[in-house]
């Protein structure tokens, strides 16, 4: 079924964000052959033009009329920042209503990574993490999700060629523009970004976790663990108390299953708060449940944002005990990934993005 098209507040249709179907339903509703919604999909997503006079296999009337009616830009490059420590490059986009999101490009010696937002701000107060101090705005739309890898790779000399879904916001309470967005990406005519190199992160809504696995694309699935106690994992993530971790590992379960993939159990290092020997033997513990592995990742300051209570006094756990950490999850055959702190001379670095520079 087709959704109602975006209206933008000149009334013209956003084209940008509709998947296949959809633009080939709309070209049909104005009375034009269904494959012109074939063409400006592979233009618009494949090719990544801008402006409709540069498709040209179009004619020249059509490309008039999309003028005067429809519009495919979601965002505008606000400003951009790059690390001259690591080339990391941090973008500032801002939506149509004039909304400020954040994006960032994290190059490795054999890939390059996208981290796309989802959401203006976050609705769900993490107390180690940037976006939750900002509040919450509003949902993306799909054109604005995948509008993000678009100019993103206009404004960067390498390919992009990893997307995770980490940014500012929770993906899965953005659940219908998440999967609008990933279907563009996993169409053939797209990006050439296979689903199998796109990370959903997700702090835990177990309802959706399943629905996404229901849907058959396979995404890698990471899940913001940070403590495996309830108690704790509550004060630092209050969404626990709604959906408990309990809940959660039982919808990872099924996603591992279903998927035939590993889940990502992503742990902010915390100091005395989940760096201690009953945390690491319940981490153990946990990973043998599913399977899975663990990104330990140092905790970033939040000094920018000037927190408040909790957020104030968290403390890193210092580089050496990390790497103990590390190494017994590893005398357990665990696998470990350490994440490294690329960006933070920016203020790009994980759980630091609050459109600030
Ligand atoms: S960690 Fe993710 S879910 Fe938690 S507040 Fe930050 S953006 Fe939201």
């Amino acid at each position: 079924m087709t959704e109602p098209a975006a209206e933008s507040a000149s009334k013209k249709t956003m084209l940008k964000g509709m998947n296949h179907y959809e633009l080939k339903s709309w070209f049909r509703e104005q009375g034009e052959a269904a494959f012109r919604g074939d063409q400006v999909f592979n233009w618009m997503y494949n090719h990544r033009v801008l402006e409709f006079d540069q498709m040209v296999n179009l004619p020249k009337s059509l490309r008039h009329t999309l003028e005067e009616t429809a519009q495919m830009q979601t965002l505008t490059e606000h400003h951009s920042i790059i690390s001259p420590e690591s080339a990391t490059k941090k973008f500032l986009f801002k939506t149509n209503e004039g909304n400020i999101i954040e994006s960032v490009i994290i190059p490795e010696e054999k890939r390059v990574t996208l981290c796309v937002s989802t959401q203006v701000g976050c609705p769900l107060d993490c107390k180690f993490c940037a976006t939750g101090l900002m509040g919450y705005k509003k949902n993306l739309t799909a054109g604005e999700i995948f509008d993000q890898y678009l100019l993103a790779q206009k404004g960067y000399d390498r390919e992009i060629s990893n997307i995770v879904y980490m940014g500012m916001g929770e993906p899965l309470l953005n659940y219908k523009n998440t999967i609008k967005s990933l279907e563009i990406f996993g169409s053939e005519l797209t990006t050439g970004i296979s689903l199998r190199k796109i990370t959903v992160s997700t702090s835990g809504i177990p309802a959706k976790i399943r629905e996404l696995a229901d849907t058959g694309m396979k995404v890698k699935l990471a899940f913001s663990l940070h403590s495996c106690f309830e108690g704790m994992r509550s004060k630092i993530m209050p969404i626990n108390d709604k959906y408990s971790l309990h809940e959660n590992l039982d919808a990872l379960d099924y996603y591992a299953e279903k998927t035939n993939t590993r889940i990502t159990y992503e742990y902010v290092m915390l100091k005395g708060i989940n760096d201690r020997k009953e945390d690491l033997h319940a981490l153990i513990k946990l990973s043998k449940k599913i399977p899975s592995k663990v990104n330990l990742i140092p905790f970033n300051s939040l000094a920018h944002m000037s927190p408040e209570g909790l957020s104030a006094e968290l403390e890193p756990t210092s580089d050496k005990d990390i790497q103990i950490f590390a190494e017994k999850l590893r005398d357990n055959y665990i696998t470990v990934m350490l994440r490294n702190t690329q960006g933070k001379d920016i203020a790009a670095a994980c759980g630091q993005l609050a459109v600030k520079f």
